[in-house]
């Protein structure tokens, strides 16, 4: 039996993350059920940073992630976490009333400016003349080092003395005098807090600890890369996405990653990709743009996982004390990850929130897991 402050179930970017700022000032257990961390959703991103995808609360998230990724602490990584990458929205004539809806909210006006279709092309030179109509040029999107920021947190959690069990997979949770016990083929675990931030398989860790589930849904989304032209134009091209998010493409390191966009109600698991989606994807970028695909040189899905309002769950559960909540992150967790792990540590620690978070915009109840364990309870 291993005693600690706090068990941390999941070794994806939350559970390291959040691990890893507790470790600060917490004995931290971190439990995964694979044998290395990142194998599932953070393993499988596009690794885009950008202040206008997803929703209000992620929106005031990932801004208040900002100053982590372009200035993390001293030692924290060998090379920058973000490089600079726009996010190039485009329209067609028939997606004019979309793209004007979208340029015209408040933080994405702000973030963005208008680009002409000679513009966008000229931005985005695979694009087709006779496709694009219009654009949104958000400048200051950026590419994320994943493995850099994984690498970091991991980094920052062993040297402040936490512990990475894996693998462990958390078989049973039970609630006791000491507080929350987890039990794994690798050992058992108390603490007085359990973070449960175990991505798709969060309902089932939930459940584990008699909690009725949240309505966390996982859909499946598909990647691959193609080989692109070798031209520098190219490589230094923006991401370019549809305004309906029907499809995007981005350089890749030599190469285009393209995905579809889809999101496919799918049972937590190493979900893999579904032909149909690949096709989907190459067919409507070879509609966009001069590419032509002749070969796939990799595929992958993975596991985007929100709540029935698209925010995350971000706090301490009303229904069982000492039960914390990080999940939910949608398509959207690696950009946030490090105000979302500042966030959840500071609560899980019975902290205000930090000024920073609220300052962006961050409305706390709309993250909290109360607005959603009421309707659970009531189903
Ligand atoms: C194709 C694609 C593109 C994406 N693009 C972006 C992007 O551009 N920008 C962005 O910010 N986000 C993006 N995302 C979303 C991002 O990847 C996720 O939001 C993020 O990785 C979620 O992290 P997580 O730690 O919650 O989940 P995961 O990485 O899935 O980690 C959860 C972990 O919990 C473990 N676990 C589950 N049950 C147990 C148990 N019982 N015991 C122990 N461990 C357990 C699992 O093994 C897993 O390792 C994308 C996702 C996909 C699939």
């Amino acid at each position: 039996m291993t005693e600690a402050d706090v068990i941390v179930i999941g070794g994806g970017i939350a559970g390291v993350s959040v691990a890893a700022e507790l470790s600060r000032a917490r004995r931290v257990v971190l439990l995964e059920r694979e044998t290395q961390p990142a194998f599932h959703a953070t393993g499988r991103s596009a690794a885009l940073f950008s202040e206008i995808y997803g929703g209000p609360p992620i929106r005031a998230l990932s801004r208040a992630s900002r100053a982590f990724f372009t200035g993390p602490p001293d030692g924290f990584a060998d090379a920058p976490l973000v490089t600079p990458r726009g996010s190039l929205f485009i329209a067609r004539p028939d997606q004019g009333a979309a793209l004007a809806a979208f340029a015209g909210e408040a933080d994405v006006a702000g973030a963005t400016r208008m680009v002409s279709a000679a513009e966008a092309i000229r931005l985005s030179p695979l694009l087709r003349p006779d496709y694009v109509d219009a654009g949104i040029l958000e400048p200051d999107s950026a590419d994320i080092d994943v493995h850099g920021l994984l690498t970091g947190y991991l980094r920052l959690l062993k040297a402040n003395g936490g512990v990475l069990v894996a693998p462990a997979p958390v078989t049973a949770l039970e609630p006791g005098a000491a507080g929350w016990r987890a039990t794994t083929p690798a050992g058992a675990f108390t603490a007085p807090v359990v973070i449960n931030a175990a991505g798709a398989w969060a309902d089932e860790v939930a459940a584990l600890a008699g909690l009725r589930p949240l309505g966390l849904q996982p859909l499946r989304r598909t990647a691959l890369t193609v080989e692109a032209p070798q031209d520098a134009a190219v490589a230094a091209a923006p991401l370019t996405i549809d305004i309906d998010e029907q499809f995007y493409f981005k350089p890749d390191a030599g190469r285009l990653l393209l995905s579809p966009a889809d999101e496919t109600p799918n049972p937590p698991c190493d979900v893999q990709p579904d032909e149909w989606d690949v096709a989907v994807a190459v067919d409507r970028v070879e509609t966009a743009t001069r590419l032509q695909v002749r070969r796939i040189q990799a595929k992958w899905a993975g596991l985007r996982t929100f709540a029935p309002d698209r925010a995350p769950v971000i706090g301490f559960d009303p229904r069982a004390p000492g039960f914390f909540w990080l999940a939910g992150q949608g398509g959207y967790g690696i950009q946030t990850a490090p105000a979302n792990a500042r966030l959840a540590a500071a609560l899980a620690l019975g902290a205000p929130p930090p000024p920073d978070i609220a300052e962006a915009g961050l409305d706390l109840e709309t993250v909290s897991p109360a607005r959603l364990a009421g309707r659970a309870e009531a189903d």
